[in-house]
């Protein structure tokens, strides 16, 4: 049975991808920051079984913070590294997205190379937050391909804007991991999965609205809980992909692709707030009331607005995506509930 390490088990990808791997045969060594979290990781699947046990590391930026963690028998195939800070609530400074990104994605390889000599290949959940420019999101027709990095450097971001040091921080950690996988030359190789905004259901238990992840709750926010007569939001990333068939490209990368030491722009396509109102309305007519009409049937971002190549990762990976609808339907019937009820679990 082929086994992996997992890093941000507990999370919204995260989750998703422990679910992939175990429908897939593989067995599981889920990494998360304590004992209570895994436990709740073993209820959401109670169909692991003997397929799934826990590492704890509270500190992934401690030096070796991995080594224990890497040491198996049986011994790992391949590592899926997940976690990385992306919430924006609760004052975060530069450091706090930069150092854990970086460091944590640094004490992976490191570890990997130094304890860990059965891992073939190593995959990170990179983001397009390493690929765009956040400071022209309007795009003026360009079209992002794996080719392209962000520009925008830490000396330019402030500790007053949450979102560019998470972009910064995913940046500064790719761009570490390329410059190891070049110098070290380690025994493994490396492929970045680079998502735009991931959306779809939860497969991980939430005790309230708030603690849905930072993409899908944008989605309650602007659209389930807001009203009929709010202007349709103006997009920031308007590409996406479903969690559910990332997962599955996590579980490929890891697996079946040949040939690593790749990054890869991943996403279904473009699709702008309207879009994504049109869908919500006609498939949660009680929520009427809450969701912005703006111009139904049109698209809201400009004509001149950017484009994503993702057709590589979808040629290489094999993927076939979900419809648009499946994705917001799924998400908008858990958010409404978990909105309603307060919880999932
Ligand atoms: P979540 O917030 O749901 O999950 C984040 C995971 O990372 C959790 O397991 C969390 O653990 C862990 N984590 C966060 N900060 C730290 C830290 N300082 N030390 C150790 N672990 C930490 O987010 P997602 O599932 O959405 O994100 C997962 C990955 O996907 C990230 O790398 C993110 O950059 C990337 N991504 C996400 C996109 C999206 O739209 N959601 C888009 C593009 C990329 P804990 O619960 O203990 O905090």
């Amino acid at each position: 049975m082929p086994r992996v390490l997992l890093t941000g088990t507990n999370g919204f990808i995260g989750s998703h991808i422990l679910d992939t791997l175990l429908s897939h045969g593989v067995s599981v060594r889920g990494l998360v920051r304590s004992d209570q979290k895994a436990r709740q990781v073993a209820l959401d699947h109670p169909q692991a079984g003997s397929q799934l046990d826990f590492a704890i590391v509270p500190d992934m930026t401690a030096p070796n913070a991995f080594d224990e963690a890497l040491i198996s028998d049986p011994p790992f195939d391949a590592v899926i590294h997940t976690a990385s800070p992306l919430s924006y609530t609760a004052g975060k400074t530069l450091a706090d997205f930069i150092e854990p990104a970086v460091r944590g994605t640094m004490e992976i390889l490191e570890g990997v190379n130094r304890v860990a000599p059965s891992v073939r290949r190593v995959v990170v959940t990179g983001s397009f937050a390493a690929i765009g420019n956040p400071k022209d999101m309007q795009g003026n027709g360009k079209v992002y391909t794996s080719q392209d990095w962000n520009p925008i450097t830490e000396e330019e971001v402030s500790s007053a804007e949450p979102r560019l040091a998470y972009w910064v921080s995913k940046t500064l950690a790719e761009k570490v991991s390329w410059k190891f996988m070049q110098t070290q030359k380690p025994h493994y190789d490396l492929v970045v999965l680079n998502p735009p905004m991931v959306y779809g259901p939860l497969r991980h238990s939430v005790t309230s609205i708030e603690d849905v992840n930072v993409s899908n709750y944008n989605i309650w926010r602007d659209f389930l809980n807001s009203t009929k007569s709010s202007s349709i939001p103006k997009e920031w990333v308007h590409a996406d992909i479903d969690v559910r068939d990332l997962a599955e490209a996590h579980y490929r990368a890891a697996f079946t692709l040949k040939g690593g030491n790749k990054r890869y722009l991943i996403a279904r396509g473009r699709i702008s707030n309207q879009e994504i109102a049109d869908i919500l309305r006609k498939y949660f007519p009680e929520a009427h009331d809450r969701i912005p009409i703006g111009q139904p049937g049109t698209q809201s971002f400009p004509d001149n607005a950017f484009d994503i190549d993702g057709d590589e990762a979808k040629r290489d990976l094999d993927l076939t995506y979900r419809s648009y609808d499946e994705t917001f339907k799924d998400l908008g019937r858990q958010l409404l509930d978990i909105g309603t009820s307060g919880t999932k679990i």
